[in-house]
């Protein structure tokens, strides 16, 4: 994406090397980079710790020093050390596979927002030396999951940090682990750091990767360092789980960072709350052996450290709330745990275990859900909570997501001016919907960008098949049998994108229900679709992969039950650069998961951004962003809120209901699209999502609607933007 035009005094990129007793960095002048490094560790204790599982953030989506490189046109230099950083940003890897999913890109999202906003937050993650993993596809097969090889060390970015003690040496941070008779083994950790460095390189917020993954480390630990999400065994998932919550306060303590208020994007990280409440009985007992600490002793610990923590709950689905069988977390964890947990991870279905979520429920300052609906759920699942549960609506990152056409598009139009710093100037495209200067360059643009995916499908559909010999890999689309010189696929033809995870309540094999009715209504109309379908399915996931096969099956039968007019393509490996191609270059973005389940989902904002309407159903933030005739079309189930909703059974999941919904509001779309007389409100819809939707489904507001409750200090100009970007909307209504 351009950047605005740079001053004279940025010109030597020596001022873009900074260093301290951790390493050397590039990307920030040594002024800017001691600013942001200072507020970290000083004793005011004024800034954040953001924590979470995964973090999604690939330099090939967005990539700030790249653009100022080539807009200052300094793409080598003779400096050695220099021409080393250079040589990484442009020629070295540029995806950084530690996130599976939605939550990992919106903490990616959320990370590049508060370095935009200049707000002080510190991540911690893990880093997974085999990524989340790597997904072929096969047409007789369906998904075959790969480990992913990455290199650390060649991404851009990315630094190992040095023992400051021993500049030769990693840093390393030890942590202890237990065995079922409580015999201490030490785990060490090694710190990488990514820097987030937001668009006008004056601010960064870094993100310590532990990576367990050591070969002095005993075996169970190298085995659940290694893969995001491996659940192959209970003790993996919970020594992953320990290993992020355990290694918060060693990796913070060694680097000198003293925030005071941590955030749990999910309660992953949640076995800090138990180290803070040893902590806690430690200091006011003065009582080393915990095991003496009464019932109301830890209660009284638990109630004052609560005061430091801020919890994010992502999901209403029972899958994603983590339960460990109580003999389990013993056989990991010191036995003062077990009175801990007894008092505060209570899971009312299952006596036997320890329930993450209630320990993260029970033990916070605040606690929010991720869009109103969401939070109406959330009440009726945790009722003893209700009353702390507020709603902060997710957002997305205006300026990984909005596609460079579409950029240079706001750049054209005075009206705008400002939109990459403050999103909600986009408000004012209301007073452009009807010039029709504008009107033509959206068309223009989006063109571009459906140019873009097309090429990389019929691209891909080709390689498929001339792969076919050599890989022995069947290929997943029917298409590559068809493809050749003279017959691709057309970016002119109406295309539905869909593309997210494949858990069974996303139901992705909904629309195609009754591939008679879907075909039909291309057929008797004369009206050409194109679906895009992408997504993995966990690996152990057995219901999700059959949904992919599912899909790959359906193709022919559309194919020729369709006349041909009906082409469904799956796209292999899903990950943040496919999802970008696709949500600027579709002409709808379709989401039917089963209501409620959905809490937000991030997707459709993207789509929005790039003022592609969603065909949705009533879940999650479609029910805040959809508005009547102006931003897309909605179908489906809306009934209230009840406990039976959220059963994720295959009987309950509503598919006759919600399809025959879907085949009766698709026409309505396809009209609008296709027919002279009706395809000007198509054209209104974009745009309206354009000034609706930027303004509010973006992070820089939800950043700053956690600020709200993170009880920072900042200085008053800053603080009067967030204001300004927390004046935009208040999800908690
Ligand atoms: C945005 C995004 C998601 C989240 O999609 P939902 O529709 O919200 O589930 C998942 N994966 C990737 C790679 C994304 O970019």
């Amino acid at each position: 994406m351009q950047q605005n035009k740079l001053k004279s005094d940025d010109l030597d990129l020596h001022n873009l090397i900074a260093k301290n007793q951790f390493g050397t960095f590039f990307g920030i002048s040594q002024k800017k980079f001691d600013e942001v490094w200072n507020k970290l560790t000083n004793a005011d204790a004024n800034s954040v710790v953001y924590i979470s599982m995964e973090i999604g953030a690939d330099p090939d989506v967005f990539h700030p020093i790249k653009d100022k490189l080539i807009d200052l046109e300094k793409t080598d230099s003779m400096d050695p050390r220099l021409k080393q950083f250079i040589k990484k940003l442009f020629h070295g890897p540029e995806k950084i596979p530690c996130y599976g999913g939605g939550l990992g890109v919106l903490a990616g999202d959320t990370l590049k927002s508060f370095a935009d906003c200049r707000i002080p937050v510190v991540a911690v993650s893990l880093l997974y030396r085999h990524g989340y993993f790597s997904q072929i596809v096969d047409s007789k097969i369906g998904q075959i999951s790969q480990s992913v090889e990455w290199h650390p060390e060649q991404t851009p970015g990315l630094y190992l940090l040095h023992d400051p003690e021993n500049p030769s040496e990693p840093l390393e941070i030890q942590i202890p682990f237990f065995n079922e008779y409580d015999q201490e083994t030490m785990a060490s950790a090694q710190v990488w750091m990514k820097m987030e460095i937001n668009h006008s390189l004056d601010y960064f917020v870094p993100e310590l990767l532990l990576d367990f993954s050591l070969p002095h480390n005993p075996a169970p630990i190298r085995d659940a360092a290694g893969q995001l999400y491996n659940s192959e065994s209970s003790i993996i998932k919970a020594t992953q789980r320990r290993m992020l919550g355990t290694g918060i306060l060693p990796v913070l303590e060694v680097m000198g960072i003293t925030s005071n208020t941590l955030h749990l994007n999910e309660q992953h990280g949640v076995v800090v709350a138990l180290q803070l409440i040893a902590e806690e009985l430690q200091t006011t007992l003065r009582q080393p052996d915990l095991s003496k600490a009464t019932d109301d002793q830890i209660i009284a610990a638990a109630d004052k450290i609560a005061e430091r923590l801020v919890y994010t709950i992502h999901t209403p689905v029972k899958a994603g709330h983590d339960r460990f069988n109580k003999s389990v977390y013993a056989g990991i964890s010191h036995k003062s745990c077990s009175h801990i947990l007894e008092l505060l991870a209570h899971d009312e279905d299952s006596p036997q275990s320890y329930n993450f979520t209630t320990l993260a429920m029970r033990v916070n300052r605040t606690a929010n859900s991720v869009s109103r609906l969401h939070r109406d759920v959330t009440h009726k699942q945790f009722p003893g909570f209700a009353k702390k549960i507020t709603a902060i609506t997710n957002g997305v990152h205006h300026l990984t997501w909005i596609s460079d056409a579409r950029a240079e598009l706001f750049d054209s139009f005075s009206e705008l001016t400002n939109w990459r710093d403050n999103p909600g100037v986009l408000q004012n495209v209301k007073n452009l919907k009807n010039n029709s200067r504008f009107r033509t360059y959206l068309l223009r643009a989006w063109e571009e960008d459906s140019a873009i995916l097309y090429d990389y499908v019929n691209a891909m559909l080709l390689q498929h098949r001339n792969q076919m010999t050599s890989t022995w890999i069947d290929p997943p689309n029917h298409y590559s049998n068809i493809i050749d010189g003279d017959t691709k696929l057309d970016p002119a033809v109406f295309t539905v994108g869909f593309a997210r995870r494949f858990s069974t309540y996303k139901r992705a094999d909904l629309i195609f229900d009754n591939l008679d009715t879907l075909c039909s209504i291309a057929v008797e109309n004369n009206w050409p679709i194109n679906f895009l379908f992408s997504g993995k399915a966990h690996p152990a996931d057995e219901p999700g992969k059959s949904v992919i096969k599912l899909i790959l099956d359906y193709q022919k039968e559309l194919h020729v039950k369709s006349k041909g007019l009906v082409t469904l393509i799956f796209i292999p490996n899903y990950d943040m650069l496919i999802a970008k191609m696709m949500v600027a270059g579709v002409h709808i973005w379709l989401n039917n998961p089963k209501r409620p389940l959905e809490a937000s989902g991030t997707s459709g904002m993207k789509a929005a951004l790039n003022g592609v309407p969603n065909l949705s159903i009533m879940d999650g933030w479609w029910v805040e962003g959809y508005h009547e005739g102006l931003t897309g079309w909605k179908f489906g189930h809306e009934g209230p809120v009840d406990e039976a909703d959220l059963s994720e059974s295959p009987e309950a999941l509503l598919y006759a209901e919600d399809s025959a919904s879907f085949y009766q509001t698709l026409p309505k779309v396809l009209e609008e699209f296709y027919e002279d007389e009706f395809r000007s409100r198509f054209i209104d819809k974009a745009i309206m999502n354009l000034c609706l939707n930027i303004p509010i489904f973006n992070t820089h507001r939800m950043a700053a609607e956690y600020l709200q409750k993170y009880q920072l200090k900042l200085p008053s100009s800053l603080q009067s933007r967030m204001d300004d970007f927390a004046a935009l909307y208040n999800s908690n209504e």
